[in-house]
């Protein structure tokens, strides 16, 4: 039986060093609602993405939910976003009572097709969601532009994102907020969790009031709120993770670096080209492979599979495709990121990959090749 390789595998302090940060909670038996490592954690965030606020949640899909809401975006109002995306970031949009409305990708690093944002644009338009899909960052300066010049929101997806910067401004700087997730899958993580990256100072009691309840106070409630707290074990991990965060990304580096040296020129195999003035997080290692390959992106997954190797078809499905929307979007409207979903797969990528696991998993992919 061949070792089996997984897609990701989920970064950790050693168990020392996380036993020693979550000690203190023995003493202070303060657990949850924001407390001293939320609040140390918080303020470690702001300091390294160089962002005025940050406010933590259980989960990024809840950020995500939490910054549309509190914008006051009005009822049935349009999103600009892509459909090439985790399910969260068009069911965020929707559960917060909002239209999508799907923008292309373009064809080199598959984030927002910002040449076709404005024939999306409708007096209903309210805001765009691009998403920093593997750690590509959007086309931040033509979307901020597009987005002034018609009185938009823009709130990025970034939970892709979380580490990279782009010219020397982390991911967490554009737009009106940016959501990161800490999914135990992501760069960085804190079991689960996730953030809110904004710079406006009257949504930081807002966000902390709506995320516990909706109170103010005790006897002060001034939301429908929900609980969407981070708790002191999340926190906790969050802090020791962070101290590793750049050791991290640089074993990432070294790892994508290995992919491309047998993989760049490739006929029919397509890469993402390194974006110019990015700092990269090396979140992802997606291929696409085109017909001159001979073997499909489904013949590649399956002899990976075959292997023991975990590749992931992401993102397929297209969003736009989803069941539970019964035919309300037109993939056609989206053709670059219909065969962008047909045709990509994100192979195994985590720091501690090692080299001999990449030459493995790229022999099997050239095998494929006819
Ligand atoms: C992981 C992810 C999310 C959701 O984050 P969670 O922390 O898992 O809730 C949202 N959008 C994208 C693009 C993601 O990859």
């Amino acid at each position: 039986m061949k070792k089996t390789i997984n897609v990701t595998r989920s970064s950790m302090p050693s168990y020392e060093e996380y036993c020693e940060e979550i000690k203190e909670l023995w003493d202070s038996r303060w657990l949850t609602n924001m407390g001293a490592k939320h609040q140390q954690l918080q303020s470690e965030l702001e300091k390294k993405l160089s962002v005025p606020h940050v406010t933590l949640y259980t989960n990024g899909h809840l950020a995500l939910e939490a910054v549309l809401q509190a914008m006051n975006l009005p009822a049935g109002g349009e999103v600009i976003t892509t459909p090439f995306t985790f399910a969260s970031t068009t069911h965020a949009i929707v559960r917060s009572g909002l239209t999508p409305v799907f923008c292309d990708v373009n064809d080199i690093d598959y984030t927002m097709d910002v040449t076709k944002i404005e024939k999306l644009i409708t007096p209903k338009t309210v805001a765009i969601v691009p998403v920093h899909v593997y750690g590509n960052i959007c086309d931040v300066d033509a979307i901020q532009q597009i987005a002034e010049a018609h009185g938009l929101k823009v709130v990025y997806d970034a939970a892709h994102a979380f580490g990279a910067f782009y010219r020397d401004q982390s991911a967490a700087c554009f737009g009106d907020a940016s959501m990161f997730s800490f999914h135990a899958t992501k760069v960085f993580n804190t079991i689960e969790g996730g953030a809110v990256c904004y710079h406006d100072d009257t949504l930081v009691k807002k966000l902390d009031d709506q995320k516990n309840f909706g109170m103010s106070n005790a006897e002060y409630i001034p939301y429908v709120g929900y609980n969407a707290k981070m708790n002191e074990f999340q926190a906790a991990m969050g802090i020791c993770n962070l101290r590793h965060l750049d050791a991290e990304i640089a074993k990432r580096k070294a790892v994508v670096a290995q992919y491309r040296s047998h993989l760049s020129g490739i006929k029919g195999i397509r890469l993402c080209p390194e974006q110019p003035e990015v700092i990269s997080n090396y979140a992802y290692f997606p291929v696409v492979f085109e017909e001159a390959f001979g073997a499909d992106r489904d013949a590649v997954c399956a002899a990976l599979g075959a292997e023991g190797v975990g590749a992931r078809k992401y993102f397929y499905p297209l969003t736009n495709t989803f069941d539970c929307f019964h035919g309300a979007y037109d993939v056609n409207q989206t053709p670059v990121a219909l065969q962008i979903s047909e045709r990509v797969l994100t192979l195994p990528l985590y720091a501690d990959l090692s080299m001999e696991d990449v030459d493995r998993i790229c022999d099997v992919i050239l095998r494929c090749q006819k």
